[in-house]
Formats: C-alpha cells, sequence, structure tokens
C-alpha cells in the first residue's frame, strides 16, 4: 500500500484545506488586535463576534457564554479551578469526578486536593463508563462542583451526562464536562446536558490547534484563570487568536454538518476493522462497544504477550501511526489510568493499542492496517 496511514485522530486532526483558507486572510491582511478601537481592530473583532456567534448556536447557547481559550487544556483547568474556588465562597469544597477523566481534568483535581478541598473519584463498569447510582451516591451538601467527560478518549466509551448533569443540579452543584472527544461525534445542546460548563477543542475536527472554547452557563459564577487584560468581558486575558477562532467556528460548522455522514462511514470502518482484528490469536477488546454510547471512530484492544511500545515503533517502521492511549501520556510509561480503572492489570494495559480512525481512512487502509497487525504480532511473538 502507498503511502502512510493516519489512525490517530483522537491525538489530533489534520486542519481541513477549506477551513485554512478561511484563517489565512486573518494573518495578513485583517490582522489587527481584535481589542483595538480601530477599523482594524474592529474588523477583526467583528470575525470573533461571528465565529462566537455560529458556534453559540451549534450548541444552543448564547454568544455571552462562549469563552475562548488557548485549547481543551486550559478550558479543563479553568472549569475545575474557576468552578471550584467560586463555589469555595459559599463553603462547598468536595469535588467529584471520575477515575477516567483527561490529564488536564485529573491535574486540576490533583491541585485543588493539595489546595484543601475534598476530591473523590467515580469508578467506572467494564465498558469504562460512570455509571449514574455512583454519582447519587457520592453527591454532598457541601459539593462545589462534579466533572466528567463526554466521551473517553482513549475507550470511546459516551459517559451519562445528560442524567448526570441533572442529578447534579438537583443537588445544587456545579457540573462541567469535558466535551473534547464528545463534541466532534455528537451533537451538543447545552439544555439538554445540563451542563454549567462544557469544554470544546478545535483541532478534534479538522480546525487549528491551540484553540478551545469553554461554555459557561449565563448566571454561573467562576473565578478566572488567565489574569491579563480585559478580553473576552474582562474573564480571559490575552490578545485573541483571531485566525484560530476564525477556523474553530468554520471547523466546527462543517463537522456538525457532516456528523451523520461521517458516523456511518467510520461505523462501517469499524465493523470492517474490528472484524479482522479480533480473529487475530491473542487480540481482545477493550471494554464494551455499543453503538450509542460510544464515538464509532476508537477500537481499543489489548494484545496478550505483546508491548504496546515495541507494538507502535513496528507498525510506525511499517508506515502505520496508531497509538497507545492518550498523546499527552505517551511520554509516560505508566499503564493508562483509564484501562486499570476498567479493570484491566497493569500488563494488559501495557499491551493496548488505540485505533482511532478519520473520515479521510479508507477501508482498504483498515484492512492493510489489520493485516500488519497481524504480521507484526507473528513477528514479536516469535522473538
Ligand atoms: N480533554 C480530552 C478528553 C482530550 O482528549 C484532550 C486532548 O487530547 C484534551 C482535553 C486537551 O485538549 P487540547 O489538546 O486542546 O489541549
Amino acid at each position: 500500500m502507498e503511502g502512510k496511514i493516519y489512525l490517530d485522530h483522537a491525538a489530533t486532526t489534520p486542519l481541513d484545506r477549506e477551513v485554512f483558507e478561511k484563517m489565512i486572510p486573518f494573518y495578513t491582511d485583517v490582522f489587527g488586535n481584535a481589542d483595538s478601537l480601530h477599523s482594524f481592530g474592529r474588523s477583526g473583532q467583528n470575525a470573533v463576534d461571528n465565529a462566537r456567534d455560529k458556534i453559540a448556536e451549534l450548541i444552543g447557547a448564547k454568544p455571552s457564554e462562549i469563552y475562548f481559550t488557548s485549547g481543551g487544556t486550559e478550558s479543563d483547568n479553568w472549569a475545575m479551578l474557576g468552578g471550584a474556588y467560586a463555589m469555595k465562597k459559599q463553603g462547598k469544597t468536595h469535588l467529584l469526578t471520575s477515575s477516567i477523566e483527561h490529564h488536564a481534568v485529573l491535574s486540576s483535581a490533583e491541585r485543588l486536593e493539595k489546595d484543601g478541598f475534598d476530591v473523590e473519584y467515580l469508578p467506572v463498569n467494564a465498558g469504562g463508563r460512570v455509571e449514574i447510582a455512583e454519582v447519587q451516591k457520592r453527591l454532598r451538601a457541601d459539593t462545589a462542583l462534579v466533572a466528567v467527560m463526554g466521551a473517553n478518549n482513549e475507550t470511546g466509551a459516551i459517559q451519562p451526562i445528560k442524567e448526570i448533569g441533572e442529578l447534579v443540579k438537583k443537588n445544587g452543584s456545579l457540573f462541567f464536562t469535558d466535551c473534547v472527544q464528545y463534541a466532534p461525534y455528537r451533537k451538543i445542546n447545552v439544555a439538554d446536558i445540563n451542563a454549567d460548563m462544557i469544554s470544546i477543542s478545535s483541532h478534534k475536527f479538522y480546525g487549528p490547534k491551540g484553540c478551545g472554547v469553554l461554555y459557561v452557563k449565563k448566571g454561573v459564577a467562576v473565578e478566572k484563570l488567565i489574569a491579563g487584560g480585559e478580553q473576552e468581558r474582562g474573564m480571559r486575558g490575552g490578545t485573541l487568536n483571531v485566525p484560530s477562532i476564525v477556523g474553530f467556528a468554520y471547523a466546527f460548522e462543517k463537522c456538525v454538518q457532516e456528523q451523520e455522514r461521517n458516523a456511518e462511514k467510520l461505523k462501517t470502518l469499524r465493523e470492517v476493522f474490528l472484524r479482522e482484528l479480533l480473529k487475530i490469536d491473542g487480540v481482545t477488546l477493550n471494554g464494551e462497544f455499543v453503538e450509542e454510547k460510544s464515538v464509532p471512530s476508537v477500537v481499543n484492544v489489548r494484545i496478550e504477550g505483546v508491548d504496546n511500545g515495541t507494538f507502535l515503533y513496528n507498525m510506525d517502521l511499517n508506515g502505520i501511526a496508531v497509538a497507545a492511549g492518550s498523546a499527552c501520556a505517551s511520554a509516560s510509561l505508566k499503564p493508562s489510568h483509564v484501562l486499570t480503572a476498567m479493570g484491566l492489570t497493569e500488563k494488559q494495559a501495557k499491551s493496548s493499542v488505540r485505533f482511532s480512525f478519520g473520515k479521510d481512512n479508507t477501508k482498504e487502509e483498515l484492512l492493510f492496517t489489520a493485516k500488519t497487525v497481524e504480521k507484526i504480532v507473528k513477528k514479536l511473538k516469535s522473538k
């Protein structure tokens, strides 16, 4: 097969060329600082306003509820720290989050723990999903914030955020959901989810890297994270990244418009791939695929007796890019916290691999990948 095969779309996606074309003028001609009062600035501000309106409309929010950030990580940090510190003023210092969150959320939780917050981690079932009863059991009068992601980046398991949001709302606590992996595959309607805060990142749906959004529901008081100028209604300092904000809005619009069509395609790719993959001796699916409770683009398997680092390296030598889990943790040798939370042993977690497809992958690529996996597994086992 000619060329390389990219199967790591959960880590990042390529920038859509059409989106890139829309961004270019904002690097060169319309370069003004969006907060400058002259015409150069106003042109930038107009573009930001249009992007904000578009994004708000796509998730059923008001433009004033959309804040631009430098990506999913900043949005997650802001929601966790800003939400927790605001609630501390009401005497609430208990936090609930899941054990399978992205490190941007977990590291923020650890920081809050050091700062005196009482943090509890929700377990997940073998399918990698939080059970509502586990949330219900742990909610307290002093629960400040509950953070449960929309879809997990390592397994693709969708979490029951709507139901959790309802419980949390009734309890008078804040609900934050990291929708970085959910937004590319499921339509978001803020009213349905009952969330006070939602994070989204543009590079997961063919938009530019380094650009995120935090939705903050009207009336929810969060403390600011980035001090500086009066940008973003005084809530987030820093010159706005106009080209990327424009790119975010276009990419997101396109993503929502194509969501159903792409989901069908990804579903077919997934079925074909998994059928071939599971025929290979020693390959077992991690988690449980339930169509309405999974994003269609992720397959996480373990390969008995194979170290995932060595496997990845061999796949790469064969021109195929896959991942051992989250890209943010791939430099560490630790087994995945997501897989061990699901009950896998450390050894099983260290033999696990994530394949994540994109809209431009083909059936031929996936059949070739499955054949290559078979070849590499045989080679590694024979050693
Ligand atoms: N949250 C989840 C679930 C993610 O998968 C990622 C990125 O992989 C992030 C947050 C961080 O987003 P960003 O890369 O935009 O900082």
